[in-house]
Parts: structure tokens; sequence; C-alpha cells
């Protein structure tokens, strides 16, 4: 069988099996499996699949047909231009997350300061800033350990040097040192949300998804701890739910940060809210 009827195949397959992009998902485990990215699949499409690699997809293909995620299934997803290996103990970087990045950026517009990245996973959001602002020392915490192993080594293979990541439940093993820029994507989904059951979060740790106070709990304890670390005139940005902007804005205030304000995602969605602690 060449290559062009596997993929055919295994799309058909995986579109049976209820996923939403089951060419691209065939496209990408089968690069995965060969080593080659998906142009060469189109050129060499007619080519015939190697047996042993053909195995191995197929069994892909079957793991992802049971709902596992590609970014699992391949251990690496790509975000803010970087590929950043995955594992099952953090959540997978979201394209919505780059917005924050985009924001933590506009915040930053000098040459050296420091940054948090608060719930750190991957280390997604530290390292994308941390490649833009080579000058800013940035720190990630995580209180699951894997993930900062899983983020330290995302820096070393990207050789991000500015960039160091520490196991803390939030503000707990940082000292009184303080910070111009805090980021977080925490925990925000209401444990009662159904959208936990679809798809890939089915398969993300829900330490990373669910929040209490229908999904404001972890975002509510943020605003209340951030000011203590914050430098004089820093500034708190925080992904968000769709439908929890106007409640993160009111928090905000009520700590008393100012600037509080709410930017969209690119899919039109309020998903990032920010405000600052006075100078
Ligand atoms: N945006 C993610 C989702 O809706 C949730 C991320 C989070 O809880 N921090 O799947």
């Amino acid at each position: 069988m060449n290559i062009d009827s596997l993929l055919g195949r295994a799309a058909a397959r995986l579109s049976e099996a209820g996923s939403t992009s089951p060419r691209l998902d065939a496209e990408v485990l089968l690069g995965h499996v060969l080593g080659v990215d998906r142009t060469w699949l189109y050129t060499w499409g007619d080519r015939a699949a190697p047996v042993y690699e053909r195995a191995r997809f197929e069994a892909l293909v079957a793991a992802r047909a049971e709902g596992h995620p590609v970014a699992y299934l391949i251990g690496e997803r790509e975000f803010w231009g970087l590929a950043l290996s995955t594992s099952s103990h953090t959540l997978i970087p979201r394209p919505d997350t780059e917005t924050l990045v985009e924001i933590a950026l506009e915040l930053a517009p000098t040459a050296e300061g420091r940054l948090l990245d608060l719930g750190t996973g991957t280390g997604a959001i530290a390292l994308a800033f941390a490649s833009e602002r080579p000058g800013w020392q940035v720190t990630g915490v995580d209180r699951v350990e894997e993930a900062v192993a899983l983020a330290t080594a995302n820096a070393e293979s990207l050789n991000i040097a500015n960039a160091r990541f520490l196991v803390s439940d939030w503000f707990s093993s940082l000292t009184a040192e303080c910070f111009d820029l805090i980021v977080a994507n925490p925990p925000y989904i209401a444990e009662s949300d159904p959208h936990l059951m679809l798809g890939d979060v089915r398969f993300e740790p829900a330490s990373a998804l669910v929040a209490g106070e229908d999904g404001l709990a972890d975002l509510r304890r943020l605003i209340d701890s951030a000011m203590r670390y914050l430098c004089p005139g820093g500034w708190l940005a925080m992904e968000h739910g769709h439908d929890q902007a106007e409640r993160v804005r009111q928090l905000l205030q009520a700590a008393g940060y100012h600037e509080v304000a709410s930017h969209h995602d690119l899919s039109g969605q309020p998903r990032v809210t920010l405000g600052r602690v006075g100078e």
C-alpha cells in the first residue's frame, strides 16, 4: 500500500471515530513515524509505506481513534514556533494561549526585567516569552515535579538560557524577590462543565484544568497573592474561560489593581485579563 492510500484509510477511520481533523491527525502521526514533514508526505505519496513503520503507524492511529491526543502520542506540540515536548503530566499548549504571550510582550517594553509564569506545565508561556526577551530573567513554577523536569528539558533543547523552572505550589517556593510581570494559565474550568468529557481534555490532568467556585478559585487565589510578589507598577495577566472576563475584572478591581482590562483571543473570545499594582 502506498503512503497516500495509507493516509486516506487512516483518515477515514479517525473520522468515523469522531476526530474533527482526521486527515491532519493521520499526516502528523505518519510524519512522526517516518521522521518526515507533511510536505514530504505530499511529494512522495505514491511510495510504498515500509512495513515496520506501517505497523507503528497503525498502532498510533488505533490509539488516536480511542481519543488519545496527537500531542501525547507524538510527544510534541508546536507553540509560538517552538517545538515543545509534551507529556500526560501537563496540559497540551493551545493556540489560544499565544494571546497571553502577545500581551506579556506588550507589557514588557524594556530590555530587562523579571517575569514569573505560574503553573508553567511544558514551560510554553515562559519559553515563548524568554525567546523574545533574552534580557529578561524568566521563572516558571509548577506544583508537579514532572512538569518542571519537562519544562527544564524544553529550555535545554531549545537553547533558552534565560528561563529557570522550580517546583512550587503557586508562590510557595518563591522568596522575597519581586517580578515586573506575572502571567498564568491556571485551571479555570468548572467541575460540572460538560466539555471535560469531550476530545483531548479527557486525557489531560484534571489538576491543570479544573478549579472550584465555577472555575474561579485559582484565579481568585492568584489575584490575591500576586500583589505581594509584584514590583511597584508590575502587571498580572491571566488566561481564563470565555465567560469569566467580567468576574476576573471585578476580582482584580476589588483587590486594588489598576488599569484592569480584558483582551480577546484569535477566535474573538475574551481570554486574558490583566491589572497593575501601584507604582
Ligand atoms: N483552554 C483550555 C480548554 O478550554 C483550558 C485551559 C485551562 O483550564 N487553563 O480546554
